[in-house]
């Protein structure tokens, strides 16, 4: 069926299938297909801006709708996190994460997966326990493990998160603040946070090369993250002058359309020898 075609196509911007608009569904639905197995992981690569070498994916979880089709986040994250089924929700996508990274390094392909973590799961005290626990399961070190929490809702309200992220990393887990740029921290609030990495947002990173402003931003990100010992993604690399443009930064990773698209497990392989041979 081409709706569930390994690799994902142009989706237009709005994200939601027309049928689906102003549609919705309901709670009881969604926790049905938790659990039922209808959230499936996609997996977008994160390669090297130096060498082009893929060294990590990121994990995008979507709804394999049966009647609907393809379902993005965007459509049943904030419902699952209103209505207490952001942990099953997260489980089940880490679950699924280390299964595939754990067949992944079997077949040769050694690489760090990022999971999308929301500041919901950070307020359940035995997350950590959880997520270590998990990835003893399947065998996958934390160091591997890349969890990500968007810089906005991380600022919400720091203390009790900040136990938790405090947590995770003294188990080694690698910790990244996503969407840099648009959660207004402050130097302080991010200092005091011990993230491993750092993924400036989309939004200042495609077209930077022709835009003073995004410019300015997207170097000022740059520049604090390498200040803070931080790694730095660059997200949202959609075209050739994006990528160009980011081989002249010392940006360390980029990730986009571009590069390659979220895709099904069942892909990756095949894609990084693809990507490879270019
Ligand atoms: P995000 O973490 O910032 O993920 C990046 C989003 O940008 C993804 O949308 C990805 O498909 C899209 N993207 C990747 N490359 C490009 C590009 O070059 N250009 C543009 N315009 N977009 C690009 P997606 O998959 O729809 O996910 C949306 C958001 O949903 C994610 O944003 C993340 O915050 C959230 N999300 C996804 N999976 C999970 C999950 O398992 N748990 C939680 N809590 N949130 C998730
Ligand atoms: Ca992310
Ligand atoms: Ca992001
Ligand atoms: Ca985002």
């Amino acid at each position: 069926q081409a709706l569930f075609a390994l690799v994902e196509r142009w989706v237009p911007p709005a994200r939601v299938p027309q049928r689906l608009q102003g549609k919705g569904y309901s709670v009881d639905r969604l926790a049905l297909a938790i659990q039922t197995g209808e959230l499936v992981n996609h997996y977008q690569p994160k390669v090297l801006v130096s060498s082009g070498e893929m060294v990590g994916v990121e994990t995008l979880v979507r709804w394999r709708h049966p009647l609907d089709g393809m379902v993005y986040p965007d459509q049943f994250i904030g419902m699952a996190e209103a209505h207490g089924l952001i942990d099953a929700l997260t489980q089940a996508v880490v679950t699924q994460a280390l299964k595939d990274s754990a067949a992944w390094a079997l077949q040769g392909l050694k690489c760090k997966v990022a999971i999308n973590v929301s500041m919901d799961n950070l307020g359940t005290l035995d997350f950590p326990e959880q997520v270590t626990s998990a990835a003893a399961a399947a065998g996958v070190a934390p160091q591997s493990i890349v969890l990500e929490v968007t810089e906005s809702q991380l600022m919400k309200d720091l203390r009790a998160p900040l136990e938790i992220l405090t947590r995770l990393r003294l188990r080694r887990f690698k910790l990244s603040i996503d969407d840099f740029g648009t959660g207004h921290s402050s130097l302080a609030q991010l200092r005091d946070v011990p993230f491993d990495e750092l993924k400036i947002d989309q939004s200042f990173v495609h077209g930077a090369h022709h835009n003073e402003t995004l410019r300015a931003i997207f170097y000022a990100s740059l520049r604090l993250a390498k200040e803070l010992g931080m790694e730095v993604v660059a997200e949202g690399v959609e075209d050739a002058d994006d990528w160009r443009f980011l081989q002249q930064t010392g940006c360390d990773l980029a990730q986009g359309y571009f590069i390659a698209r979220p895709m099904a497990a069942e892909a990756v392989l095949a894609w990084r020898d693809g990507w490879q041979r270019r």
